[in-house]
């Protein structure tokens, strides 16, 4: 499936508009339409209900090491800056940037990419910021450019080795920057932190500085104490958070994907250190199987452990889920969530003060006066378990998902082109959203075949009848086949269509989307028909 087809069907149909668009729009801000305001609550809603509001406290799931507790919190974004000095956030939270002194434009250093090519007894690194899919042409035009070559010479440019991140490169003197004409215009990387800075309160000075939070899970640690206090729970038990984060991305693309505003869905998993290998790997495997669940399966999704040598020093393992979006290049993958063992770091640090690695150890980093540094809250985050009196630091293993990769993801595998006969007769390629059932944002459409004879108020009655257990859509207007396409275009599951032998005999037909079927249904049993289908 090409990019550009989904990207203009959330446009048209109206699932994803670009943010501000009547002003030119904003990079890395998105608006969910109609259908994809649907769509996201249906993908944030399944999460909330099967982590959280169906899950059983009482019964083992499926390769759990013993049954556990779920229960949910929803954060302020904007939090005490103390919680991001000490979260490592305020100091470690950023990416490298690269600036073009020529073009003025700021890149991320490691998404430049490009490929070292020689003519003309010159040889220099041309760079690109273009899309996966138009990569190479985009750099074949910059060196044709560079040498002063016409199109029909580019066999003379001699390429050498693949497309590489400009991360590999360590003197730029020989780059020629994306937006370039020639090389030496890009500055060193520097750092650059991701937080939204702002102002809380009237004074506005330095002192007044807040940031966006740019995850949820800090809210979850530094509320630990008052859900065990307000609560029965006991370790092990999750807390969940759905909400907005916010990073200054500095390279926002690739649609929603990168964003600078985003929702993220979050457990942070509470459990005995001893045990926390065990869960580390129940919640992978969960966590996995829940997109297999909603349709996303076979070879696009995969679960990537992290190497060793990948993973932060306080977690014995970090596992990705991944999804090979079709605007990454054949073979890539990209992250939808990341499943991370923590250890107690966070509670940790949030009691004692920043952490920081001496001699393999975590030790709370010290300023030259050999005072904390970033000092935590001093408050006890510890557990106390009645019944053996043991008193620890629970370890924490981390599920955190994007909403909108997540979403996105869905839509790009729902995504199909199929044959199918329009009014006529003639076969048509038909384009079908193939939405799991939970997640299509329309369940069920209702037409009546002709705007007259009676057929509407029966139509209506339907429609009338299903609303208030699903999200249903009554559509008179134009011939049959177009609504159907329409609906198809829109992923709903199952079209109704009251006609000339409903007005006798009280029966609808009932079409399914996917295989085309059709069959008739007593109008009166329609609600339960669909009803069955859906669950
Ligand atoms: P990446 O490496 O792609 O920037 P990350 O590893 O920094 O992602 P985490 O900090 O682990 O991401 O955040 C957890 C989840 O939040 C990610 O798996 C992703 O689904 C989502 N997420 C993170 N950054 C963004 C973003 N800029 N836009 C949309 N979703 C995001």
């Amino acid at each position: 499936m090409e990019m550009e087809k989904l990207v203009s069907l959330c446009k048209r149909r109206g699932f994803l508009f670009q943010s501000s668009e009547i002003y030119g729009g904003l990079n890395g801000f998105w608006d969910y339409g109609p259908l994809g305001v649907e769509l996201k609550r249906n993908v944030k809603d399944a999460w909330w209900r099967d982590m959280v509001t169906a899950h059983d406290d009482f019964a083992i799931p499926l390769g759990a090491p013993e049954a556990y507790e779920m229960t949910g919190l929803d954060c302020s974004i904007i939090m005490h800056p103390q919680v991001w000095k000490v979260s490592g956030h305020y100091d470690l939270f950023h990416d490298f940037m690269v600036d073009c002194t020529e073009s003025k434009k700021r890149y991320r250093h490691d998404q430049v990419r490009g490929r070292w090519v020689e003519a003309k007894g010159k040889r220099v690194f041309v760079a690109t910021s273009a899309e996966a899919e138009s990569e190479q042409a985009d750099l074949q035009q910059k060196a044709l450019k560079f040498f002063n070559l016409r199109g029909k010479d580019a066999d003379s440019l001699a390429w050498e080795g693949p497309v590489v991140s400009l991360a590999t490169v360590q003197d730029f003197s020989q780059v020629v920057g994306p937006d370039a004409k020639g090389p030496g215009t890009l500055t060193p990387p520097r750092e650059f932190n991701l937080m939204f800075k702002t102002i809380v309160g009237a004074l506005g000075t330095e002192e007044d500085a807040a940031f966006l939070r740019p995850e949820t899970a800090q809210g979850i640690f530094v509320n630990f104490k008052n859900v065990l206090d307000s609560t029965r729970v006991r370790v092990p038990f999750g807390i969940a958070q759905v909400g907005k984060s916010f990073r200054n991305e500095i390279t926002p693309r690739n649609f929603t994907f990168r964003s600078r505003e985003f929702e993220q869905m979050e457990i942070e998993f509470f459990c005995h250190p001893s045990q926390s290998p065990q869960w580390y790997q129940y919640w992978r495997d969960r966590r996995f199987r829940w997109y297999t669940e909603l349709g996303l399966a076979g070879e696009r999704l995969r679960l990537r452990e992290h190497h060793a040598d990948e993973l932060s020093h306080y977690s014995c393992g970090t596992a990705d889920i991944e999804y090979a979006f079709p605007f990454l290049p054949p073979g890539e993958f990209g992250e939808l969530e990341g499943i991370a063992h923590r250890g107690d770091f966070d509670l940790r640090s949030h009691m004692e003060g920043k952490l920081v690695r001496e001699d393999d150890q975590l030790a709370v980093e010290k300023g030259p006066d050999g005072k904390p540094r970033r000092r935590g809250s001093g408050k006890d985050l510890s557990y106390r378990d009645d019944i053996s009196n043991e008193r620890y630091i629970p370890h924490v293993i981390e599920p955190s998902a994007g909403a909108d990769r997540g979403t996105l993801a869905f839509l790009c595998e729902a995504y199909h082109e199929d044959q199918a006969p329009d009014d006529k007769g003639d076969l048509q390629t038909r384009v079908v959203m193939k939405f799991h059932p939970r997640l299509a944002p329309i369940k069920a459409a209702v037409f009546p075949l002709v705007k007259k004879d009676g057929m509407p108020e029966l139509a209506l009655e339907i429609y009338r009848g299903l609303k208030p257990h699903m999200t249903a859509f009554y559509d008179e207007k134009g011939a049959v086949g177009r609504r159907y396409r329409r609906q198809d275009e829109a992923g709903t599951p199952f079209c109704i269509t009251v006609d000339g032998q409903s007005l006798q005999d009280k029966t609808v037909t009932v079409r399914h989307r996917d295989t085309l079927e059709q069959w008739r249904v007593k109008a009166d049993d329609v609600v339960d028909e669909i009803r069955r289908r859906l669950a």
